[in-house]
């Protein structure tokens, strides 16, 4: 019985709430409170894909409907993509969750509640080329595993893109800081710090100023190497 109301319940919400190539919501964006305890008005919900990114989990888009954001921090990540195309035309980069269309409390994330965190897929590269397996992980993205040096072991050879995830960061404040806003924190594995401020663009980052979380709970550093978190303020 429990079983079939939860299948009803999916298929009604896929129904309403179906995957989309535009952008949705419209009024004026307030997010209140805290990432940590807040919520989230007149939001905007991403496309679930654009030329050179996509959303990473049919049902986080559809079902836990999780990929809602303040409506200007839905302009900075689409114009930032946009520029991305230029610098890295072959890569396809990957969003993952941001807040609920009202945000709130999200299982198991402790922050992401008022529209202004997104967590990124890192980068991958291999041999120098652009690699994208990861993007078709879904949900189980957020269990994938990379040591201190960024390689995965799961294929041979596969690291992260530490010099793309910094164009990216940096593409990311500039487009913010037009709109009145900053990046206000990254979490990123503290592990995979070092390997990422090495790359030009992430000295750039760090003489920015640009605040990296310095010390983890071992739990939220271990989910974070798949991934870097970024929370933005509001100047
Ligand atoms: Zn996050």
């Amino acid at each position: 019985m429990k079983i079939k109301r939860i299948l009803f319940l999916l298929v009604l919400s896929l129904n309403f709430n179906s995957c989309s190539n535009q952008p949705r919501g419209k009024g004026l964006s307030i997010s209140e409170g805290s990432v940590s305890k807040g919520s989230l008005e007149n939001g905007r919900r991403f496309p679930y894909r654009g030329s050179n990114f996509k959303y990473f989990s049919f049902l986080s888009y559809t079902f836990f409907n999780r990929a809602w954001v303040h409506s200007k921090v839905l302009d900075i990540s689409l114009e930032a993509y946009e520029e991305m195309e230029h610098t890295y035309p072959e890569k396809n980069f990957l969003l993952m969750e941001s807040s609920q269309e009202k945000g709130g409390r999200m299982w198991p994330h402790r922050t992401h509640q008022n529209g202004t965190s997104i967590d990124f897929g890192v980068p991958l590269v291999k041999k120098g080329k652009a690699r994208h397996l990861h993007n078709y992980f879904g949900i189980y993205h957020y269990l994938m595993a990379f040591d201190e040096d960024g390689q995965t072991g799961l294929a041979k050879n596969i690291s992260i893109d530490f010099e793309a995830m910094a164009q990216h960061i940096l593409t990311l404040e500039k487009a913010a800081r037009k709109r009145g806003m900053f990046i206000k924190k990254v979490i990123l594995k503290i592990d995979l710090k070092d390997d990422f401020y090495k790359t030009p663009s992430g000295k750039i980052v760090k003489r920015k100023g640009i605040y990296f979380a310095k010390a983890l709970p071992k739990t939220i550093d271990d989910l974070h190497d798949d991934h870097y978190h970024i929370d933005f303020g509001f100047l």
